[in-house]
């Protein structure tokens, strides 16, 4: 995905007056940029030297909430009926129009996460883009079941849009996220409220103008920024039916507790991850370092899925670790500053992931030896060193705890048996790698791994027209592919008397 946007994006359009020195700062409503009615305003700073963005970005309180709870109330019979070629153009418009001002969208969000847009930036504007395309072509597709009428009774099950629902989303994927779950909400006929991380609002913000230029109803697709407590709001809102959400575990678990306590609203939970790559005597070795270097440090590994435990097989532990040493030492060269298009890793999000981070780079050196990196790379801004700790015990802190940076740990193993157990020993369950060049065995562990995705000869990526997403602690429900519409959805079961 991300390699081919740099091909296609180009030609801002002529109406979208968004860039870095006209930032989005009001809520989307009802198709209208409109002031909160909230006297309290986000403060925006730039991680790649701690500088403040913008101190006014408007945080949606309970008012703010409820117009637009009404208004998407107010556009669902409208949007539900919209005839599906209707609703596709709009998703599709939607999606060429994100595209055609692609840069634009990469500069906003790069402003406040720091991607660049040569690596990270670019897969997220083609990720919206793209998931609102995936799911714009299964509008006519999408179809209900019906069921044997020997019985006398015939079942005719109709896949019913929810009403009003909601996504909150993290600020480490802030456009991705947007395609993942407006466009499977729009295209089952609900109404979509979106609210970004309060620490990359503006690329949503943003969407707005061509929100209302892609020819969406009113109401049918809104935006409202701001922090935590805009997304308490949402989680425990009566009239929101279903809430979406990618974010931390402990997050998602507050926003189960408050969904079950209002409305019972459904809820999709994507959460965190400490996925593990297992790697065989047998494996092709340079494709295991390769991706097990990317998994950790794509985005500064400020990715759900990833690969921050590697497990390597004693045959070639050593052979994998001179490897991956020299390759994390290869990747810390591409760290640089995110507005140069040539840089492929940038800094992390802010001043809190910093102190977070480094601060397990430094307990990490008193559970396990350094194998390379553990500090910060610079003296401003929030860079940190790609870093490799081995001999970590399973119960260390670094070897348990989802990090959200470029540090992993290394750890060899003897058998299969063995591994299977050390790869399960973890709370979450989001994602798994397992390389060698022996199916059988791939297949064997794959199986036995408790994870919601497995790559073989692979680790850490995603596809839409594949479900994704956790087990355990990981979070509940799938995105992307038919499980994402599913999620959207109820399944109404209409039985009709043949012997009436
Ligand atoms: P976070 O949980 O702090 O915040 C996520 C979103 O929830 C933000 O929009 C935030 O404003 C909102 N929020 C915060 N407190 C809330 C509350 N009490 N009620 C309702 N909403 C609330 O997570 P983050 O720091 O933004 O993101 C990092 C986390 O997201 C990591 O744990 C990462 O693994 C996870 N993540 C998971 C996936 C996945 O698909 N599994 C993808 C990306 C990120």
């Amino acid at each position: 995905l991300g390699a081919s946007l740099k091909e296609v994006v180009g030609g801002a359009a002529s109406k979208f007056p968004w860039n870095r020195s006209n930032l989005p700062k009001q809520l989307f409503i009802n198709n209208e940029y409109v002031d909160s009615q909230n006297s309290k305003k986000l403060k925006l700073y730039n991680p790649k030297d701690g500088s403040e963005v913008a101190n006014d970005v408007s945080l949606a309180g309970e008012h703010d909430i409820d117009t637009a709870v009404a208004a998407a109330q107010a556009a669902f019979p409208v949007w539900r009926k919209t005839p599906p070629t209707v609703k596709r153009d709009c998703m599709l418009k939607l999606a060429d129009l994100i595209e055609q001002n692609g840069k634009t969208f990469a500069e906003l969000t790069r402003l406040t996460l720091g991607a660049p847009f040569g690596s990270f930036g670019s897969f997220e504007v083609n990720l919206a883009s793209e998931a609102l395309r995936y799911f714009a072509g299964w509008i006519d597709k999408f179809a209900g079941e019906s069921y044997p009428a020997d019985d006398g009774f015939m079942k005719i099950v109709r896949n019913e849009p929810l009403g009003v629902t909601a996504g909150i989303i993290p600020w480490n994927g802030p456009l991705g996220n947007v395609g993942m779950k407006a466009g499977p909400a729009l295209a089952t006929g609900n109404c979509f409220i979106l609210k970004p991380s309060e620490k990359t609002p503006f690329g949503a913000l943003a969407l707005g103008t061509l929100i209302k230029e892609a020819g969406f109803p009113p109401g049918v697709f809104q935006v409202l920024s701001g922090d935590g407590t805009t997304g308490a709001l949402i989680a425990s809102h009566m009239k929101i039916r279903k809430v979406s959400f990618t974010g931390s575990t402990a997050t998602g678990r507050k926003i189960q507790e408050m969904a079950a306590k209002s409305n019972l609203k459904r809820v999709t939970l994507e959460l965190g991850g400490k996925s593990p790559a297992v790697v065989f005597d047998d494996a092709n070795l340079e494709n295991a370092i390769t991706w097990c270097v990317n998994a950790i440090c794509g985005n500064s590994g400020q990715v759900c899925f990833a690969a921050s435990r590697v497990y390597v097989q004693e045959g070639i532990y050593n052979k994998f670790a001179d490897g991956y040493k020299e390759a994390m030492e290869e990747r810390a060269k591409a760290i640089g500053d995110p507005d140069d298009d040539s840089t492929i890793m940038g800094p992390l999000v802010d001043k809190v992931q910093f102190e977070k981070v480094t601060g397990f780079m430094e307990r990490g050196k008193s559970q396990g030896a350094l194998l390379t990196g553990g500090g910060r790379v610079g003296d401003k801004g929030f860079f940190v060193e790609p870093t490799v700790f081995t001999n970590v015990p399973a119960d260390a802190e670094i070897s348990r705890n989802e990090i959200f940076g470029p540090v992993s740990v290394l750890n060899s193993f003897k058998t299969e048996e063995e591994i299977i157990a050390k790869a399960n020993d973890t709370n979450f369950g989001l994602m798994a790698g397992v390389f060698t060049q022996d199916i059988n065995k791939a297949m064997r562990v794959a199986t036995e791994i408790d994870s919601g995705m497995v790559g073989i000869n692979c680790v850490s990526l995603c596809f839409l027209t594949a479900p994704f997403g956790g087990s355990k602690e990981s979070g509940s429900g799938r995105e992307n592919a038919i499980n994402a519409l599913r999620m959207f959805t109820e399944p109404k079961t209409v039985m009709i008397n043949l012997t009436y």
